[in-house]
């Protein structure tokens, strides 16, 4: 998979793709993420990539020939099977979208910034919006920071055994169950006993119930979505 990511700040995602993860997906070949500095596509001496919006209003609003001419050079080198924006008014973004993304070849996605990019990019060149959460951030790259963690670490070979993604919240629609390293006995705080059985059958069952008990208390949505 390759994602590319459009934005006037790169070195606000520098640091989140050279680490754990997303780092070892791209040493293995598996994932690699591209930042393309907008401001080398901006306008005139002055690599302009905003301007006023009209109808009056503060706030400058992201134009669209900078932002189009960096996807029209990244669609003359391969085929792309999303544009996305990052957008507050975007569909929330959830586990169900992360796994359907993990399946695509090549990703772009726009991070905004300011009031936005002009509405006419996004009614003709992009595919998907995602919010990824009810709350305004200052730019978009911290959205297409979790948009691309969420996805890579679901490609086959990105993760150890270990840290499976299949049994982590959401990917059955539960809540993952809660759980507990040594010591079994910290100070009289216990860990379940079953936990320390060696009963196999057992603890799948209890992790089950626990999956299915955190599911109904915290998230109850979840449960009447089946
Ligand atoms: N005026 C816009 C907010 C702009 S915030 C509005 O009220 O809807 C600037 C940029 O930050 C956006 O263009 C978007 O790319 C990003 N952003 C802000 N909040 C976000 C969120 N919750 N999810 C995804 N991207 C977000």
């Amino acid at each position: 998979m390759r994602i590319d990511i459009i934005t006037v700040l790169p070195e606000l995602l520098a640091g989140p793709f050279s680490a754990s993860i997303l780092k070892r997906a791209k040493d293995k070949g598996i994932a690699e993420v591209h930042l393309h500095n907008l401001k080398h596509y901006g306008l005139n001496k002055h690599n302009q990539v905003d301007d006023y919006q009209f109808g009056g209003g503060a706030g400058m609003v992201m134009m669209i020939e900078p932002i189009l001419n960096c996807i029209n050079k990244l669609k003359s080198e391969r085929r792309y099977d999303e544009i996305i924006y990052t957008s507050p008014d975007g569909e929330t973004f959830d586990q169900g979208h992360a796994n359907h993304l993990s399946l695509k070849e090549n990703l772009i996605i726009i991070c905004g910034h300011y009031k936005g990019i002009d509405q006419r990019l996004r009614d003709y060149v992009v595919t998907k919006e995602y919010s990824i959460g009810d709350y305004v951030l200052s730019g978009g790259e911290l959205a297409a920071a979790v948009i691309s963690d969420a996805i890579i670490r679901l490609i086959p070979g990105v993760l150890n055994d270990e840290t499976s993604a299949l049994t982590d919240s959401f990917q059955d629609g539960l809540l993952a169950p809660p759980v507990y390293t040594r010591p079994a006995d910290f100070n009289g705080w216990k860990v379940p006993e079953v936990l320390l059985s060696g009963n196999f059958a057992k603890i799948e069952e209890w992790r089950m119930e626990q999956s299915l008990k955190r599911t109904a208390e915290r998230r109850p949505d979840l449960l009447d979505e089946e």
